[in-house]
């Protein structure tokens, strides 16, 4: 059975959330099925054990992201660490403003999340226009990281999002 083919059927779609218009593609469809959740699992790893053996942390992007930072950093025997929206980390955080469709959002990291020089790989659940990964690399270069790639299951390849960031990008799988 072909993993991905299989991943790909569990996610669900949902027309008009959270707005009318949009088509939200639901992550949780595969994580709610113990088989997809292997497989997702097995898929992530195996792509980054390949393709970025000298990994050194995985960062993970609120909130979907750290369903799957913690996991790959396990599984590869490394250190895993948060972005969040402004005003969740404590201590002292780097920030970063990006634009969302209405308004703004904050992403912030803590400054003693990653050491300098350390090698990076980005992840969340899905890259839609690009702007929170694209906000997401400022900040991890902004503390010192050396960014390898921004790893997402799900691209939704129209809006061009992958244009717009300035690394490696990676997805599973593209609608
Ligand atoms: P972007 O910044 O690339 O426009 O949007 C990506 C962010 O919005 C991700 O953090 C992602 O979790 C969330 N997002 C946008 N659209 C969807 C969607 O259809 N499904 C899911 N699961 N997340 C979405």
């Amino acid at each position: 059975e072909d993993k991905l083919t299989y991943v790909k059927s569990k996610i669900g779609e949902y027309p008009d959330f959270p707005k009318q218009g949009i088509l939200f593609r639901d992550i949780f469809g595969a994580l709610t099925d113990a088989k997809a959740c292997v497989y997702l699992r097995d898929l992530l790893v195996e792509h980054v054990k390949h393709n970025h053996p000298d990994v050194e942390i995985i960062v993970g992007l609120d909130s979907r992201g750290f369903l799957f930072n913690l996991l790959l950093a396990t599984e590869l025997g490394i250190s895993c660490a948060p972005i969040r929206k402004k005003g969740k980390l404590p201590g002292e955080v780097a920030s970063v403003e990006y634009q969302l469709e209405y308004g703004s959002d904050t992403f912030e990291i803590q400054l003693n999340a990653i050491k300098p020089g350390q090698k990076v790989v980005i992840v969340d659940d899905l890259l839609a226009t690009g702007g929170s990964l694209v906000a997401a690399t400022q900040l991890v270069r902004k503390v010192g990281g050396v960014i390898l790639e921004c790893l997402v299951v799900m691209e939704l390849s129209d809006l061009k999002g992958r244009a717009k960031i300035d690394s490696k990008v990676h997805s599973l799988f593209e609608y």
